[in-house]
């Protein structure tokens, strides 16, 4: 069975700039440095859990104003096109319930899918043997390693990479998005050979 490939949205396939957004909301002094430096970041400026998230759906109403990063959508392409089964997983919370401009910026960047899996509780249900995963939650990175996931792989961003290093070879990054693609072609190839040993 070929794998499938599981994909999150906010900061795995565009900038998503929370900090900014809280920054707008509360007036809080943030950049998009802080949050690149420290997974729930907000609350070292003591925004609660709910602010932030308030914060979250405001990037997401107006995600048409978002690039994804270089190479994000052209990965994809090529997984399609090797036959893999791609799901775009992100988390919504119940009182998200537009999802419009989700399905428009996919739609606007041609983005190849298969799926998409908006979880209220996270994505471990999608997680198991022939899922490649790819995305930046440290504890998403350490529950698809724990599901025995084929691979986990990240962009760098500094708030995942101690995680990443504790997972590793079953987690890896990369510092863009070619990295990435790169990264998940060798292990396919890898997995074909290994294959192909056996025939
Ligand atoms: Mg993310």
């Amino acid at each position: 069975m070929k794998p499938r490939i599981i994909v999150d949205m906010d900061n795995t396939m565009y900038p998503s700039k929370f900090a900014q957004a809280c920054h707008d909301l509360y007036g809080v002094p943030t950049s998009r440095d802080v949050e690149l430096l420290k997974w729930e970041w907000h609350k070292d400026y003591g925004l609660t859990d709910d602010q932030f998230y308030a914060a979250v759906n405001m990037v997401h109403a107006s995600q048409e104003d978002y690039d994804p990063f270089p190479g994000a959508v052209e990965a994809l392409a090529d997984w399609k096109g090797r036959g893999l089964h791609i799901t775009i997983a992100t988390h919504r919370r119940p009182e998200q319930t537009n999802f419009t401009p989700l399905l428009q910026w996919l739609w606007d960047n041609r983005v190849e899918y298969d799926a998409i899996y908006m979880g209220l509780h996270g994505k471990e249900a999608l997680f198991g043997p022939g899922a490649i995963v790819i995305d930046d939650r440290p504890s998403t990175i350490e529950a698809a390693v724990r599901a025995n996931c084929d691979l986990v792989v990240t962009l760098a961003h500094p708030y995942v990479k101690k995680t990443v290093e504790d997972f590793f070879p079953f987690s890896r990054m990369g510092e863009n998005w070619d990295e990435i693609r790169k990264i998940v072609n060798i292990h396919l190839e890898e997995e074909n050979s290994w294959k192909d040993g056996l025939a």
